[in-house]
């Protein structure tokens, strides 16, 4: 065991019902960091090529970042990574709240899942104690009433994550919950779990990881903590100066503001992400009617405003957050109306993919989605993007009410929306063809109607439009796990002080005026994106001013760690990422984006009016800077030996 992790994995094999401890070594950790980087690593390595990622060789796993566990500020983070069903290639997805912590607590770096069980299972570890138990009796019961079941069998301090109905349907758009509703929701990664017949992972641990200095650890906790509401001066300076006269345009849209000075501690601790809700709406980031339309014009702030986060507000009963998170940014909502005790605040891609894009501003309904969603385990952005594809393949008459099991659908028809999304998650009529997301659903529907299906390569895009951050073209396009906004994006990076956020990082001068300067700035953020992921920190940080990584990096694992050698670790995973996606056959640089999504034809009108995102060059220029070819995206054979990744080279040439 080293300082700041256990050196220890955990195998379940759920073919044969054993469990099997590995022992890693240090430079394993130094060289993946945790979360995804070390999944990468170990999937890679235990896979056959072009394997079924939801066949028996699959195998999938819970991955806590490399902080997660420690005091480290916003470091609760896990990831849940194997191979996307939805889209054939790398997968992952990432939630906070306390289960993270909780792997570790068990004296593990990682959980991994293997074989396929022959009836439906739950694993408990709790206190040493391993597991494998019959789940008849919860299958088929929401993650929350499992979880209920679950604890007052095993005690009420155990931490669960797993699957409600989707994700036992196998919908290739499911993910894991825990925490009652925190969802590593993307690229699939439900599913996998679903087609070993797993219902749940069940933790309690008394385990403590070694720290190579304590008292810095809790020197650097404390001083972060107490700079919960550091200078704005970047951040602001930077928003304003994308959204001239921002403050009038908050109090246009009912939000409100009271000075520079308190937006950010406004942003997140009051509002959470929910302030996008009506404000990107208006300035031209969210989608709207299913790519197709303009904030101002097809959802203006009359309606907008109906489901902002002042409504929404309105509702809160207590914040919520991650485990050692000085911020807070999520909240719990007591709703009478709906007769909900308790649910959880819906985030602004919840509210975007349910409201502005299917011009939906019925704001109850969206608290309805959000919750049925969590409790049954879908990914809320692809769900909505798949409603809206099913409502404008029905405004067109290429489905009709006989194929919608009754439904009239329609743009901001809540009752039949919310009644569609209780097909999907249960696979019922037109339901089950919707389950799989918009790709599928659109090559069983034929009849042109892929044109209404907005993804990348199989994955739902999410609700940022490339017309407004501009990066996030080649990101969608082309990250290895494609259609995400979490993956690396300079534009959305410099939304924040970047140049602050890590000592000795910083972008390339005059990045924004010429080209060459930008393609080797998306390389670095592409690292720092990972290394945040990996170290297991919340992306957000990136938007509250500096954060003491390498200082808190060496206080618990003893490393002293320079920048560059940080980046270049991040360069590593993502390599990796992009490895295991084209040594499974994916032809991931000759992707498309669908044509409304990078404004071919381009709007006339409105905030993006005029815009045609070119991501092809871009990619092929940052390509040239991670040391990639730029035609096809494979890793040079010089890059990988020099990131240490030569085992891949036989796969790849
Ligand atoms: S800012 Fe929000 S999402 Fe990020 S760690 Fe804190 S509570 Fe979690």
């Amino acid at each position: 065991m080293g300082n700041g992790f256990f050196g220890k994995i955990l195998w379940i094999d759920f073919s044969d019902e054993t469990f099997k401890e590995e022992n890693l070594s240090e430079s394993i950790y130094r060289q993946y960091l945790g979360g995804y980087g070390l999944g990468c690593k170990l999937i890679y390595e235990n896979t056959p090529i072009k394997y079924d990622p939801l066949g028996p060789d699959s195998i999938f796993g819970f991955f806590p970042g490399l902080l997660t566990g420690s005091t480290a500020p916003c470091s609760g983070r896990y990831m849940v990574a194997g191979k996307s069903p939805l889209t054939g290639t790398w997968g992952d997805a990432n939630s906070g709240g306390t289960f993270g912590p909780e792997i570790k607590k068990c004296g593990y770096d990682a959980i991994l899942f293997k074989g396929i069980a022959e009836s439906p299972k739950y694993v408990t570890i709790i206190e040493d104690e391993k597991s494998i138990h019959d789940a008849n009796d919860i299958w088929g019961l929401d993650v929350i009433k499992a979880e209920e079941k679950l604890k007052k069998k095993h005690g009420k301090f155990v931490k669960t994550a797993g699957i409600g109905k989707a994700g036992e349907n196998i919908s290739l758009i499911s993910g894991i919950v825990n925490d009652r509703g925190r969802i590593a929701a993307r690229s699939g990664i439900g599913a996998i779990m679903g087609s070993k017949k797993v219902k749940m992972l069940v933790l309690k641990g008394n385990k403590q990881m070694s720290l190579a200095n304590k008292r810095d650890l809790l020197k650097y906790t404390k001083s972060y903590n107490s700079e919960k509401n550091p200078s704005p001066g970047k951040f602001r300076k930077s928003l304003i100066k994308k959204i001239p006269g921002i403050p009038k345009l908050l109090r246009r849209l009912h939000i409100p503001f009271k000075g520079p000075g308190k937006i950010l501690t406004q942003i997140y601790q009051v509002f959470g992400t929910s302030i996008g809700n009506t404000l990107l709406a208006e300035i031209g980031d969210s989608p709207v009617k299913n790519w197709g339309g303009i904030g101002q014009f097809d959802f203006p702030p009359n309606r907008s405003t109906e489901i902002s986060t002042v409504r929404i507000n309105n509702y809160k009963q207590r914040d919520y957050g991650c485990l050692t998170c000085p911020i807070q940014c999520g909240a719990i909502l007591k709703v009478p109306e709906l007769g909900l005790e308790e649910t959880y605040l819906p985030e602004y891609e919840t509210c975007c993919a349910f409201g502005t894009l299917l011009l939906n501003n019925d704001l109850l309904s969206i608290i309805t989605l959000n919750d049925l969603c969590n409790r049954a385990s879908i990914d809320t952005i692809s769900t909505g993007v798949t409603v809206a594809f099913a409502i404008e393949c029905f405004e067109n008459g290429i489905i009709t009410i006989d194929d919608t099991n009754g439904l009239e659908l329609g743009w901001g028809k809540s009752d039949s929306i919310v009644e569609l999304v209780k097909l999907m998650i249960n696979r019922e009529g037109i339901g089950d063809i919707l389950a799989d997301g918009v790709k599928k659903a659109s090559e069983k529907i034929g009849r042109g109607s892929e044109k209404f299906a907005m993804h990348s390569f199989g994955q739902e895009i999410a609700m940022h439009d490339p017309k407004f951050i501009e990066s996030l073209g080649c990101t969608y396009a082309f990250d290895p796990t494609p259609g995400r906004h979490t993956a690396a994006s300079i534009d959305f990076m410099n939304l924040g002080p970047i140049n602050k956020y890590m000592k000795g990082f910083s972008l390339p001068k005059k990045w924004k005026k010429n080209k060459e300067a930008k393609y080797k700035g998306q390389m670095l953020v592409s690292g720092l994106q990972q290394v945040i992921n990996c170290l297991g920190l919340c992306t957000f940080t990136t938007l509250f001013g500096s954060y003491p990584s390498k200082e808190i990096i060496e206080s618990i694992t003893g490393w002293d760690i320079s920048t560059d050698e940080l980046i270049k670790t991040g360069l590593r995973i993502q390599t990796l990422r992009q490895s295991f996606t084209i040594r499974e056959g994916v032809k991931i640089a000759e992707n498309y984006l669908p044509s409304r999504v990078i404004g071919e034809p381009p709007f006339e009108k409105g905030p993006t009016k005029g815009i045609t995102v070119d991501y092809r060059e871009f990619y092929e220029g940052v390509c040239k800077e991670m040391g990639w070819n730029p035609q096809n995206g494979y890793p040079l054979k010089e890059t990988l030996v020099d990131l240490n990744l030569d085992f891949v080279i036989k796969d790849l040439y």
